[in-house]
């Protein structure tokens, strides 16, 4: 029997297209980078193209080649998005690298990438010197903004023509990799694909997601090195958007560039806007009024932060997402009966997770037994697994997939799931309590903790307990020159959780471990608290 093949145009989802298109069709519109030292930099999506070009010209002189890859250790800034456009259009792979990681991490993920060419910032110049040694497959380093100790990105670029093609190569071709921040055991790559990476991007364009057109002013505050910018740097030129990009986090720098650049819509994790709304209350300032899109992951977005945003009338995502996931999971997108909500019903949705775009399949299975998959009544909480073109099947050189022959992802959170498909994150795997047999969610007590006007920030662990397996132990750092007790602490917590989740006793000290990627470590306070003893 003869075959009957499909009749429409080769054209393979590489993203090189997006570049082409954003130069093409929106070549006038802006890129602004603000340094460090208060300077600016205006260029524009040809702009971005054109030296993009020049950096791929350059790399093939430097005899890098196709799936060879090319590092960067730096901020947000228009030459790194040059570099991502740059290593991609010549074939290579980009890895974005995380400053924050320890040097342990730094040494084990660039050697297991095997990186040939590193463009750094300045700023962390000292990392590059301290690792150098120890980074034997690195041969070129470029730094992006001094002309030492490298040579400066603008001078190498600079030799080279802004004529020529695009690599070419089959859409399954990797174009990116980044590394999970690895609270347990050594960080895992994730290999992203041209063709994942393109269906991630037409997904983010869409209006539940980051809604994104070339009115958009998007200024994205998640680091270019933190779970690929949450894919910004893609669809932003799919959709032809004004970017605006800070080289430093501070929150008098940011309020300062969302008024002056009119910016629509931005993207980061609580902690960022935590502290920008902070400054904001310091200074008596108001919401910018351009601002009508807030996106936040990463962590879990309080409830106080969803509701202030929203009172202002500004468009609240609430994101969830993995590295493993390109990173976009779901986001906040409304119900079809939103309108009918009220305020209050609205801001409980929104300090949800979210739900899934067309493109992913979320399911909880049982945690003891992987093989029940739970009902999806908003009550139920169990293993979180994700499926879809953009989630990770096989970690870099890993031998075996990370999947079944199903295709479903083990997440490691722990969730439920409402009818209506709205996500909730009540835990990670590892992080859950478990007592006398019942689950004790670790973020629910964490979350009521921080709402005492007293806790700065909480973490809750699961102790040995002779009798119940596990108890909560509460871990609590207090706001500076502010007094609690912990019965006055369990006291309070007895109020918000079930009287058997009460933590049985309260741990104050100076500060709580963070991770690379400036989550909670429990591992580290797990270290911490190993030897622990109940009071009799
Ligand atoms: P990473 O790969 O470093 O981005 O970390 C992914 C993990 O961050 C997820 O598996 C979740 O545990 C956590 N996470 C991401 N988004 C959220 C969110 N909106 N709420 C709570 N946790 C989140």
């Amino acid at each position: 029997m003869l075959m009957l093949l499909g009749a429409m145009q080769d054209w393979t989802l590489r993203v090189t297209h997006l570049i082409d298109h954003a130069a093409r069709e929106h070549g006038g519109r802006e890129i602004v980078s603000r340094w460090a030292d208060g300077s600016e930099s205006r260029t524009n999506w040809a702009g971005i193209r054109r030296d993009a070009m020049r950096m791929a010209n350059a790399l093939r002189a430097l005899g890098i080649g196709r799936g060879e890859r090319v590092a960067t250790l730096a901020m947000n800034h228009h030459r790194h998005l040059i570099t991502w456009y740059g290593a991609v259009g010549a074939g290579a792979v980009l890895h974005t690298v995380n400053p924050r990681l320890f040097d342990d991490q730094l040494d084990y993920i660039v050697n297991h990438a095997e990186d040939r060419v590193l463009l750094f910032d300045k700023v962390w110049a000292p990392i590059v010197e301290r690792m150098k040694r120890r980074w034997p497959t690195i041969e070129h380093y470029i730094c992006f903004d001094s002309d030492e100790p490298a040579p400066h990105f603008e001078d190498w670029i600079g030799a080279y023509s802004a004529e020529g093609a695009w690599a070419e190569g089959d859409e399954r071709d990797p174009c990116m990799l980044c590394y999970t921040s690895g609270t347990t055991g050594n960080p895992k790559g994730v290999l992203y694909e041209h063709r994942s990476t393109m269906l991630h991007a037409l997904t983010c364009l869409s209006p539940g997601v980051f809604g994104m057109d070339c009115r958009a002013v998007m200024m994205p505050i998640v680091p270019m090195f933190h779970a690929a910018s949450w894919g910004l740097p893609w669809a932003g030129a799919a959709a032809g958007a004004k970017f605006v990009y800070s080289a430093v986090n501070d929150a008098a720098v940011l309020c300062d560039l969302f008024e002056r650049e009119k910016v629509t819509c931005s993207a980061g994790v609580p902690t960022v806007w935590l502290s920008l709304l902070q400054h904001l209350d310091a200074t008596g300032k108001e919401i910018p009024e351009t601002l009508q899109q807030v996106v936040c992951g990463g962590s879990a977005m309080p409830r106080a932060m969803v509701e202030r945003f929203m009172a202002k009338g500004i468009r609240v995502s609430h994101a969830w997402g993995m590295t493993e996931t390109s990173p976009i999971g779901t986001t906040g997108c409304e119900t079809w009966n939103w309108d009918d909500l009220s305020f209050e019903e609205q801001v409980t949705a929104k300090a949800m997770q979210g739900r899934v775009p067309f493109g992913v399949e979320l399911r909880c299975v049982d945690l003891g037994d992987a093989d029940t998959v739970l009902p999806r009544d908003g009550v139920t909480a169990g293993a979180l697994q994700v499926r879809g073109p953009w989630v990770v099947k096989r970690y870099f050189k890993a031998e075996r997939d990370a999947t079944g022959a199903d295709q479903w992802f083990d997440t490691g959170d722990v969730a439920v799931i409402h009818p209506d498909g709205t996500l909730q994150l009540t835990d990670r795997t590892k992080d859950v309590i478990k007592s006398g047999g019942e689950w004790i969610s670790s973020v629910e007590l964490e979350n009521a903790a921080v709402g005492h006007p007293a806790v700065a920030e909480a973490a809750a662990i699961g102790i040995f307990h002779p009798k119940w397996d596990e108890r909560p132990l509460l871990v609590v750092v207090r706001k500076p020159g502010s007094e609690v007790s912990e019965s006055e602490l369990r006291s309070y917590l007895a109020q918000h959780v079930a009287k058997w989740c009460v933590p049985d006793a309260v741990a104050f000290v100076d500060e709580i471990p963070h991770t690379g990627t400036g989550k909670i470590s429990k591992k580290d306070l797990r270290d911490r608290f190993r030897d622990y003893a109940w009071a009799a």
